[in-house]
């Protein structure tokens, strides 16, 4: 058996000297050898305070070598790593370690008024800053790890104990805590590798947020599994972006759709970004226009990956070759994986056999190695979710004849007017075809008629594009029945959206409920 210790490790082994990890905000570069003395010192600080087998080690930090360096020296301890979403403001921060309740909480300066509210509150945990000039409350990381040796801890981890919670976006109600095992995450690291064709030779950029599980999982951890490079960055920005994968020779980067759009607004011939090989998208749909605009000004090819944190998160991929023949579509199950469409159930989980067949759209359920345990503190949920040894994703989809899936919409978000569905999504990649377009999403409004009416709100490129002009555009160009069409175009400055760049669409509808009251 594996652990993620042990891949961290081997990779050490084969390749001492190459360069591992570049924290490009604190300018510290890592060989795997030294990056493994860091490691390993934080692993015997953790045991020193305390750390146990099976007990959480929470992270509240942006990007950073030492939320890399957390993530190992937890997996070869044992410890369970809960990297929380830096975005989560206080009461949010605070249900989470109320839920996973960790024995340390790793924090930053730039995080440090959230955790000075909420601190009071958790007597029982001992709260690290990485920073200088440590708040009273709390003890600093690098005190903490100085006279912590190096030796390699000897704590005995199989592939079957946990080694992470991770809390779901939030984007259809609370983030729920996800347990994902040791082999769980390594099966999840040679699918990725595998569809990437990863190799020691590339050199990745850490840009979307780590304590996600797309970059986390199906990107850094890879990468490290075959002794490549990682660059990481504090967070997203564009700019930024495009000039580290100038100097850093970058060949491969994640990116959700809302960040490879942010970056098609810039001046690309400033950059010479010839160096990346392919980029990767994921986490949230992206409308074929955008994927095709990549293509042409960014000159890479791209993949796309379809996932959810309870399984890891990849289970589909679509890869370069298939961009073109079948745009649009979220790909095929990865190695191991196995997917059906079935019919949904509306007073339970849907059937694992009332399978649907090509273009029939129904629940998209799901069987492979990456397979969360459960939900961490909820039984009920766990068995609803994983009905009969399916995960039930809660999105909509189909499969065309030659097994490609395509996903409709998330179940909650799909709109029933005048009794004929309508896919927001569906609506949402039209309207990004509009070149005054830059932003937009669809979504229901109660109507007395039709039960519900179709509305957009767009973000414009142009200040003058106007309802009128979106509304010929959608007659025009005969993609969309007309029930489809929406009914209200609200134009906005910018979109709600998670830090996996989600759209929140229950804060739309909740914008909508207070502006009809
Ligand atoms: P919560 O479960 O807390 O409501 P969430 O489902 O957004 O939040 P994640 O696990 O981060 O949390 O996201 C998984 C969901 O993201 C999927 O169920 C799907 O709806 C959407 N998604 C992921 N990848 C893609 C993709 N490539 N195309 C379209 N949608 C995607
Ligand atoms: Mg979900």
């Amino acid at each position: 058996y594996s652990t993620i210790g042990k891949v961290f490790d081997l990779t050490v082994e084969k390749f001492p000297h190459k360069e591992a990890v570049y924290d490009a905000t604190k300018q510290v570069r890592f060989s795997y050898f030294e990056w493994q003395q860091e490691v390993n010192k934080l692993a015997n600080a953790f045991v020193e305070a305390g750390v146990r087998k099976g007990d959480r080690i929470s992270t509240y930090l942006f990007n950073t070598i030492e939320l890399a360096t957390a993530y190992f020296a937890s997996a070869k301890i044992g410890a369970v790593i809960n990297p929380i979403n830096f975005r989560l403001k206080e009461e949010e921060v605070a249900y989470i370690l109320k839920d996973a309740a960790p024995k340390i909480v790793l924090f930053e300066k730039t995080l440090e008024s959230t955790i000075t509210e909420i601190h009071q509150g958790f007597s029982e945990i001992s709260f690290w800053y990485v920073d200088m000039e440590t708040p009273d409350y709390a003890l600093n990381y690098y005190d903490q790890i100085q006279d912590s040796t190096s030796v390699p801890i000897e704590i005995d981890v199989t592939d079957s104990d946990p080694y992470a919670i991770m809390y779901t976006s939030g984007t259809t109600g609370r983030p729920k805590g996800v347990i994902h095992r040791h082999r769980d995450m390594i099966e999840q690291s040679y699918m990725c590798i595998s569809a990437k064709r990863l190799t020691k030779n590339d050199r990745g950029l850490v840009a979307a947020p780590m304590f996600h599980c797309a970059e986390l999982h199906c990107c850094f951890l890879p990468r490290v599994h075959v002794g490549a490079n990682n660059v990481i960055i504090h967070h997203f920005e564009p700019k930024q972006v495009l000039q580290i994968i100038e100097d850093e020779n970058i060949t491969v980067m994640f990116g959700a759709p809302t960040m490879w759009n942010m970056i098609l607004q810039e001046k690309l011939d400033h950059y010479n970004i010839s160096s990346l090989r392919v980029g990767l998208y994921g986490a949230a749909p992206m409308a074929p226009v955008l994927v095709k605009e990549c293509k042409e000004r960014l000159g890479i090819p791209l993949i796309q990956a379809y996932g959810m944190t309870e399984m890891g998160p990849a289970i589909t991929f679509l890869e370069e070759d298939e961009q073109l023949i079948k745009a649009g579509s979220a790909g095929k199950p990865g190695l191991g994986h196995l997917i059906r469409v079935v019919k949904p159930n509306e007073t339970g989980p849907s059937e694992p056999n009332d399978v649907l067949k090509p273009y029939q759209v129904g629940e998209i359920i799901v069987q492979g190695p990456c397979m969360m345990e459960g939900y961490f503190n909820r039984p009920e949920e766990t068995e609803k979710s994983m009905y009969k040894g399916w995960y039930h994703s809660g999105d909509l989809g189909y499969f065309d004849e030659d097994g490609y899936l395509y996903i409709a919409d998330r179940v909650d978000d799909m709109v029933i007017s005048g009794g004929e569905n309508v896919y927001p999504r569906e609506v949402e990649d039209v309207l990004y075809e509009h070149d005054g377009v830059l932003d937009v999403a669809v979504l229901g409004e109660p109507d007395e008629k039709w039960g519900e009416r179709v509305i957009a709100f767009v973000v414009r490129k142009r200040e003058d594009l106007s309802e009128q002009e979106l509304d010929k555009f959608c007659k025009n160009n005969n993609k969309l029945a007309a029930y489809k069409r929406p009914r209200k175009y609200i134009f906005v400055e910018s979109l709600p959206r998670n830090a996996s760049g989600k759209i929140q669409k229950f804060l739309l509808r909740k914008e909508l409920e207070q502006n009809t009251n």
